[in-house]
């Protein structure tokens, strides 16, 4: 792999090797931009095959992190950093090791909680840096944030797609009522939509039911129902060549991070089907809205406020799609770029006026 032309490549501003032999650690931190702030980026912990594959994930991650916040319109920049290591050998010394690289730059880095980390593994690695989130829970949780968020997505596909402000009658597929999902099939409900569900938990499931009135079907049969509109809200990858065309919903709204098999390939068959998708990092960002909202000072006022941009947001991605004859992400990669240039023209051209 040719290093530096790969970082080059995907625009990264800065990559972080951190190594160290007592305790022995291997980690990457990956800075993708800092135009509209700090970089936010989980930690993730993984036994990766090989020191490349941990600096694509690095890359790839901190490269959405950058285009979710800049869709979501809030002043933070993108990044993402990976702990190279079994989960065995996860220990207070290798976490605490780790904070102190996060320290070391200084909060050009904020970081929180992803794969094999816990909340308390979060506390830990705040003992060397005070530049984590997710250490005290000042919101109840972000679930709620995003569920909303994805509602008003969803709305704004349903007004783009069926030409409807209502969504008596509607026919949505949930996959996954966890934490999301069920807030999700709640605004569902009370707004009219007809529910079909699946969990790999029955009592999820059956618990969606007696709610909201929702058919449950088997895991396996989610994507082929009668419906308008797929909400993908348990794993990633769900979208591919399998799945794809089983699908009859018009409209694909779900909370899922990565719901895209290959983003170009899936995103494209989707278009060529006639399928409008809302791009996962787009229509889920209320995750992200609501921990910097807690970094900041939390108000759930001002939180929720954020998250009513998603409708706006998304009707202009779909718009602009529509416009240039390209997929929703192409279109959301595309704002999303648009956006971080103008804070670099504005930038400069302040630079310029105080010389
Ligand atoms: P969760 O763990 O609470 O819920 C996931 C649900 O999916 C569980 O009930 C699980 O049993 C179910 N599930 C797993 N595999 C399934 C399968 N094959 N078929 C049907 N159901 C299955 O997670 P969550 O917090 O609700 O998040 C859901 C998704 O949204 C994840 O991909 C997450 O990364 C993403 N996301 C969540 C947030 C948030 O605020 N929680 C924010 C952004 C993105």
């Amino acid at each position: 792999m040719n290093l530096f032309e790969n970082v080059g490549e995907m625009g990264h501003e800065q990559v972080v090797f951190c190594h160290g032999k007592d305790p022995d650690i291997k980690a990457i931190i990956a800075i993708h931009d800092t135009t509209l702030g700090a970089a936010m980026g989980a930690t993730r912990l993984y036994p990766y095959v090989n020191e490349e594959a941990a600096l694509k994930d690095a890359l790839r991650l901190s490269r959405g992190m950058t285009y979710k916040a800049a869709c979501a319109n809030i002043p933070v920049g993108g990044g993402k950093a990976v702990i190279i290591s079994k989960v065995e050998n996860k220990s207070d010394d290798l976490l605490r090791a780790y904070g102190r690289f996060v320290e070391s730059l200084n909060g050009r880095f904020i970081t929180g909680q992803d794969v094999n980390l816990t909340a308390d593994d979060v506390r830990t690695i705040s003992q060397e840096t005070k530049h984590v989130v997710g250490v005290e829970e000042k919101s109840g949780g972000p679930a709620p944030v995003t569920a909303w968020g994805v509602f008003l997505g969803l709305k704004a596909a349903v007004e783009f797609q069926l030409q409807t402000g209502s969504l008596e009658g509607v026919r949505v597929a949930v996959q996954g009522l966890g934490n999301v999902g069920k807030n999700l099939c709640q605004h569902l409900y009370e707004n009219g939509a007809n529910l079909f569900v699946t969990d790999i938990s029955y009592e999820r499931s059956e618990e969606v039911k007696r709610l909201y009135g929702a058919t449950v079907v088997a895991p396996d049969e989610i994507y082929s129902q009668n419906v308008d509109i797929f909400s993908p809200c348990a794993m990633g990858g769900i979208l591919n060549d399998q799945t794809i065309p089983k699908i009859s919903a018009s409209i694909i709204a779900g909370c899922a991070n990565n719901q895209l098999g290959q983003e170009k390939i899936h995103g494209q068959m989707l278009t060529d089907r006639g399928i409008l998708y809302c791009p996962d990092y787009v229509i889920n960002a209320g995750g992200l809205i609501n921990v910097y909202n807690e970094m900041i000072g939390y108000n759930e006022e001002k939180a929720f406020k954020q998250v009513n941009n998603i409708y706006d947001t998304l009707l202009e991605i779909f718009a602009r799609a529509q416009q240039q004859d390209i997929t929703t992400n192409e279109a959301a990669k595309q704002l999303a770029e648009d956006r971080i240039l103008n804070a670099r023209i504005l930038r400069h051209k302040a630079m310029a006026i105080s010389y």
